[in-house]
């Protein structure tokens, strides 16, 4: 069947889906979704390492399609950072995604808006470009997250976009993804065709959260993250627990603190929870632990929303947990005094974030440690960081001259995303005949792509790249 161009008018009866965010590598995170005459867009993320026009997906890819929805599979800033910029696009847009997430998307997008606020603020643009990237207001921000349709887990949606040429409506399940809290997979059905997302999925179980919840089914096509393609097997989260709670012993019996990196929405949570147990567990002695502002309030949100979504324990009170507000103003040699846990974001120690500032003084501190507890990106400073042993020089600031690592350091993986073993064991779970890949470095594709194919030969296997797939003519 032939189809052209524009959307509006040619296109019948078919579906396709277009990666218009960031390919080959982990970037903004965005997808267009057209079936039948229904535009669904998945996700509009912010590239955490790029500013300004760069840093949002390439929404001139739209400017000829029909946009009806806008689905946001979980909070965290590479997938929701840039949805002010959509909506001003096409205002008419309606926004769906979990309860748990509606409150959590509120905090991401007020804090992704400061950052593009800042940046428009700092840098000569003209008036186009300025107005153009002027971010919503904190209290504009608030406004949009009340706009989003919180659903539930397991529960079927009907959609149906205003060009919508099929007499069958459009169904949505979302389902746990046991990411972060609110994080959602999704199955989207129409007319025997079936297609499943998996966003950003983890199948075990932290310290809060008890991992994906993905019931057997048969779906058409995969589209599948592959943040860990090139990662080998590591340890469990509980392996990893008992390593670290070691590495904080000798920092804190040495009277020296620990920095440990993370995100403020999952990571932050996951983390204070399993410190805190290390300390009521005797595993390491009892210190201050200090976090940074944002975790906070997505702490109130954690317990909050205890009662959906899976949880390895309801028992969790993040408020309840002893800890010290880091702020600004918060004097260094305070933190220094004695020993002590700073939880600072960001996870991948960007410049200028807080873990980066903080990083600088505990570089140079041989009492100290900086642990790092998840992903890091090649190109970020948590990298070069995390990569280095005591002694060595790194380069921390880009452009500026080495710094003489003093402290300890030391890795630890508590991954929020799924092993490859699961993402290759998860193809059969849905059996999937086609699988996409994205979400990932070339490595991590390029491994976990070979990986499927060895174990199921026959599969259809692409990438999410610019080009448009097909994936069912009519
Ligand atoms: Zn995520």
């Amino acid at each position: 069947m032939l189809y052209y161009i524009s959307d509006y008018v040619y296109l019948d009866e078919m579906i396709y889906l277009q990666n218009i965010g960031t390919f080959g590598e982990i970037g903004a995170s965005c997808y267009y979704l057209y079936i039948d005459g229904t535009g669904i867009v998945i996700d509009a993320g912010m590239h955490p390492k790029k500013d300004g026009v760069e840093s949002l997906p390439d929404f001139d890819k739209l400017e000829d399609k029909q946009v009806d929805y806008l689905i946001i599979t979980h909070a965290h800033h590479d997938h929701i950072g840039s949805v002010p910029y959509l909506v001003r696009r096409h205002p008419h847009v309606k926004i769906l995604s979990t309860v748990n997430t509606v409150e959590l998307a509120i905090l991401s997008m007020v804090n992704s808006s400061r950052i593009m606020k800042e940046y428009v603020e700092t840098r000569t643009l003209t008036a186009k470009q300025r107005s153009s990237l002027m971010p919503y207001t904190a209290e504009e921000t608030t406004y949009l997250g009340r706009m989003i349709e919180g659903l539930e887990y397991e529960k079927p949606y009907f959609l149906s976009g205003f060009k919508h040429k099929s007499s069958e409506d459009i169904e949505l399940v979302l389902y746990d993804s046991g990411h972060i809290m609110g994080s959602a997979s999704l199955l989207i059905k129409h007319k025997g065709f079936s297609f499943f997302f998996t966003g950003d999925i983890n199948f075990t179980p932290q310290t809060i959260l008890a991992g994906a919840q993905i019931p057997r089914m048969s779906v058409d096509v995969l589209l599948s993250e592959a943040t860990l393609g090139s990662t080998a097997l590591q340890g469990t989260w509980k392996e990893e627990e008992e390593k670290l709670a070691k590495a904080l012993n000798a920092v804190l019996s040495n009277g020296g603190s620990a920095l440990i990196p993370v995100f403020a929405i999952g990571k932050s949570q996951e983390l204070l929870a399993s410190i805190y147990d290390m300390m009521i567990d005797h595993k390491i002695p009892i210190s201050p632990i200090y976090v940074a502002g944002m975790s906070n309030k997505v702490n109130r949100l954690y317990d909050s929303g205890r009662f959906r979504g899976s949880r390895v324990s309801l028992s969790y009170d993040l408020r309840e947990i002893p800890k010290i507000t880091l702020k600004d103003s918060t004097p260094l040699n305070e933190i220094f005094k004695g020993k002590s846990i700073v939880l600072a974001t960001s996870g991948m120690m960007i410049e200028d974030t807080k873990s980066f500032r903080l990083a600088e003084d505990f570089l140079k501190n041989s009492k100290c440690g900086i642990f790092s507890v998840g992903y890091m990106d090649p190109d970020t400073p948590g990298y070069r960081v995390s990569n280095a042993k005591t002694g060595d020089e790194i380069e921390f600031k880009k452009g500026k001259p080495p710094v003489k690592v003093m402290c300890s350091i030391d890795k630890f993986r508590f991954s929020a995303h799924a092993k490859r073993e699961d993402l290759v064991n998860f193809v059969k779970q849905v059996k999937a005949k086609r699988v996409i890949l994205t979400h990932g470095d070339n490595d991590a594709v390029n491994e976990l792509g070979a990986l499927m194919l060895e174990k199921y030969p026959g599969l259809s296997l692409t990438v999410a790249e610019e080009q448009r797939i097909v994936l069912r003519e009519d």
